[in-house]
């Protein structure tokens, strides 16, 4: 029978299991703080925002949100990380991407603190992730790995292929899976045969921003189909061809202008995998959860709890 992976229920986990761990740096010292800086009025980063501040209110975590404009300068930035590096009630920063194109990205998530990465981008917790080492994770492809180990999905000896090569979901999402000892195939737009090198997969990451791209000859019977694509379709004839005419997608398109919809065909993923993350509701509650739990580890190493 087909598993679908419940990702609402893994998040549910996982935040239940990080409420004690706050409330004992809270009775020990202060809770948890994270800042969160949002540049500007991008409607889908405030949405993203929003939800990691609801998430820390949910848990008990202290949050700060920073919302410069639009206009600010690399160099305002980079004073207003500094501070919040210094801030002692702060335990973790998270910087909401994507920044204005005038603003160097790189050099502002460069100067988080490593030891505030709440983000895991961080250089040199990238490098702590190459090493194996304990340090922030990537959240998207940890709350994978959480997925996987809560629902006793063997990963040693199988053969993993991630369709994607980013630095926050693909690239560590392939060592996250390689420190697991399954045999890691990364495949992004320059790869020749994609449906071939996909074919083969025992455990299939389509993390790629394309809708539905990945259809049945991807698809080895059996496999674990994880989607971490989240698209928008707007037009009618994409959203009847990619959901079969169904009558609730249709009904969601005329009421919201738009339907989500990942990198794997719903439909062919749904009949040829053993097990797979459904969009909405498979790999995007997870994120949150992991940026949750990279903050409360973050929080115990600096006020030494645990
Ligand atoms: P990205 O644009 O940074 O990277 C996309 C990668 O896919 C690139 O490495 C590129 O080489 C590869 N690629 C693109 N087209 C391809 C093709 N036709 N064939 C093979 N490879 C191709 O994207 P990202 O930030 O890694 O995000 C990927 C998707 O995951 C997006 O849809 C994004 O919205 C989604 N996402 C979801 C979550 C979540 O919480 N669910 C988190 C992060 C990203």
């Amino acid at each position: 029978m087909t598993q679908v992976l419940d990702g609402a229920k893994v998040r549910q986990e996982i935040l239940t299991e990080l409420k004690p761990r706050v409330v004992d740096l809270t009775a020990a010292s202060r809770p948890p703080g994270l800042a969160v800086v949002l540049v500007g009025n991008d409607p889908a980063s405030e949405i993203y925002v929003r939800g990691k501040v609801k998430a820390c209110a949910e848990l008990g975590i202290f949050s700060q949100q920073m919302s410069p404009p639009a206009s600010v300068t690399t160099d305002e930035l980079l004073g207003l990380i500094e501070n919040l590096n210094d801030q002692s009630n702060i335990d973790g920063i998270l910087v909401q991407m994507p920044l204005p194109s005038h603003v160097d990205s790189r050099r502002v998530l460069e100067a988080v603190s490593a030891d505030k990465d709440a983000d895991g981008f961080h250089p040199t917790n990238v490098g702590h992730l190459v090493a194996n080492r304990p340090a922030a994770r990537a959240c998207t492809p940890a709350g994978i790995m959480e997925m996987l180990r809560r629902y006793n999905i063997p990963i040693a000896g199988r053969k993993a292929v991630i369709a994607g090569r980013s630095d926050i979901v693909g690239k560590p999402m392939a060592l996250m899976l390689l420190h697991e000892h399954a045999t890691v195939t990364i495949c992004h737009s320059k790869t020749s045969n994609l449906a071939e090198e996909c074919q083969r997969a025992d455990i299939l990451v389509a993390a790629m921003g394309r809708p539905a791209l990945v259809t049945r000859e991807f698809i080895k019977p059996g496999a674990v189909v994880i989607d971490v694509g989240m698209n928008r379709l707007s037009d009618p004839a994409t959203v009847a061809r990619v959901f079969r005419d169904s009558p609730e997608k249709l009904a969601t398109l005329e009421r919201k202008g738009s339907v989500l919809v990942g990198d794997v065909d719903p439909a062919d993923m749904a009949e040829i995998a053993s097990a797979y993350t459904p969009v909405p509701g498979g790999v995007g509650p997870l994120t949150i959860a992991m940026l949750m739990a990279n903050t409360v580890m973050l929080a115990e190493k600096r006020l030494g709890v645990r």
